[in-house]
């Protein structure tokens, strides 16, 4: 089949490299020709585990492509994907422009029958919009072309992306048209060999459907740090109630760790997406409302805890921040904590020295310049090396390489031995016993 995916970012390129990897000819389109012109020199404008080596292989293949011109792309394609960035309005819905820009230049290019996919999230109601906008596009040129839309929301993880594109738990296709489901199951057959993954509903329900999983795993991590307040307020620890209550089958394990806040491109958005929505439907979204709400402040609790310990006044402290992206796997820095943990230190006088395995160029582009040159925070090539001299550790993302670190040959080197655990990834005894002064989130441990 012959796929055109417009938009090259994270969505656009796991899609694209993956739909050539099981034998479709797929054009990435996109508008930033830098990226473009790196893609076809196999420079990747991400990290994404496993992504380079598809992308690379696929490319010299000739199954995957990479334009800057849409129309080009046009010819002889059977289905256009639209996997472009949704970002938040002011208002906190979600910004259509560039979909629907997208759409009116597709409706611009076609020539043949033609399947449009909104990959991107959108809204209950975008694939009606992004209809009219074709439709309008094809009347100018006097066209009588037939077309479907259809919603086809995207669930893969940063991190974990390629993985779970290519077995994905489900393939949700919402869509009207007969003519473009059979398409539709026929493009993703080769990801569905073990069991048919493909639900078909209706456009509008595949819309919600999306926003309903991220607001659910939202609700999940709000849920369980507030879990942790009260805990902490209470003298418990709340790794043995996450235990305790991930055991039970109907609640399991996953997306219950507390931690120092949710971020990313996609929860912070899309909860807030749905909030607008549902306001506007007229229906208070009590439990959304608080999931936003207990997520802002969560993303302040490692800084609270470290005013309460260091107090208000930071100058001449020094804290070591391991990991920046929001979280492990990824470069992705979009509404990580640890951007607004590093400007709270900084505007309380402290210096900052960070560490993440892969982000740390992402990061630059995050923080007022006057920061670097002020060296107020400084990145440092190895973990080690950010630890040296500094009053405390701040474990922010819970990268697999900061699990079994040499607490023995970092104490050596720390000016204080302490230790905020933003992930809780530590066994705090183990911790104290290396010396260390050991603070969690929710944790209550020891005598
Ligand atoms: P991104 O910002 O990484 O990539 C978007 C790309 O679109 C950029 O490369 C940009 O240059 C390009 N673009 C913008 N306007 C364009 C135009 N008119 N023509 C061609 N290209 C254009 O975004 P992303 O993270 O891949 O997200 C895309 C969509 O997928 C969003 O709606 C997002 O909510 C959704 N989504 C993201 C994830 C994720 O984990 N990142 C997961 C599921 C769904």
């Amino acid at each position: 089949m012959n796929i055109t995916i417009v938009g090259t970012g994270y969505v656009g390129l796991v899609s694209g490299a993956c739909f050539s990897e099981m034998g479709s000819t797929v054009t990435c389109v996109d508008v930033d020709e830098q990226k473009i012109e790196n893609l076809k020199k196999g420079i990747l404008p991400i990290y994404e585990p496993g992504l380079e080596n598809l992308v690379i292989e696929n490319h010299k293949e000739g199954l995957l492509r990479f334009t800057t011109s849409l129309e080009s792309a046009a010819q002889e394609c059977d289905v256009f994907f639209i996997a472009v960035g949704t970002p938040p309005d002011e208002d906190g819905s979600a910004d259509l422009q560039y979909v629907l820009q997208v759409a009116r230049n597709i409706g611009r290019v076609i020539n043949s029958y033609t399947v449009i996919v909104d990959k991107s999230t959108v809204p209950v109601g975008t694939a009606d919009k992004v209809k009219k906008v074709v439709q309008e596009s094809l009347d100018k040129r006097g066209s009588d072309l037939e077309f479907d839309v259809v919603s086809n929301p995207e669930f893969l993880k940063e991190g974990a992306a390629v993985n779970d594109f290519l077995s994905p738990d489900r393939i949700i296709v919402g869509c009207d048209s007969p003519r473009a489901i059979k398409l539709m199951k026929r493009l993703y057959a080769p990801f569905s060999r073990n069991r048919d993954k493909l639900i078909t509903m209706k456009v509008r329900d595949a819309e919600m459907t999306k926003y309903a999983v991220n607001s659910m795993l939202a609700t999940k991590i709000s849920f369980m740090n507030e879990m942790a307040t009260i805990c902490e307020r209470l003298g418990v620890d709340v790794e043995n109630v996450r235990k305790g209550i991930g055991s039970d089958q109907r609640i399991g394990y996953s997306f219950i760790y507390p931690g120092c806040g949710y971020g990313g491109s996609c929860f912070p958005k899309d909860v807030n997406a749905l909030i607008r929505t549902s306001r506007d439907m007229g229906v208070e979204p009590h439990v959304l409302a608080s999931v936003a709400r207990r997520n802002s402040l969560q993303k302040e609790v490692l800084g609270n805890k470290i005013k309460e310990r260091f107090g208000n006044d930071l100058c001449g402290k020094i804290f070591c921040i391991w990991g920046l992206s929001f979280k492990p796997g990824t470069d992705d820095m979009r509404e990580a904590p640890a951007i607004v943990l590093i400007n709270e230190l900084v505007a309380a006088g402290a210096t900052v020295h960070a560490y993440d395995p892969v982000a740390m160029t992402q990061a630059v582009g995050e923080f007022s310049p006057s920061f670097f040159q002020e060296n107020r925070l400084r990145l440092f090539k190895t973990p080690y090396d950010a630890l040296v001299d500094t009053d405390a550790l701040v474990l922010v993302t819970e990268w697999k390489t900061f699990r079994q670190p040499a607490f023995q040959a970092m104490a050596k080197v720390m000016r204080q031995q302490i230790l905020f655990d933003g992930r809780n990834l530590y066994d705090p005894g183990e911790v104290q016993e290396h010396g260390f002064e050991y603070h969690g989130i929710g944790r209550n441990f020891g005598g």
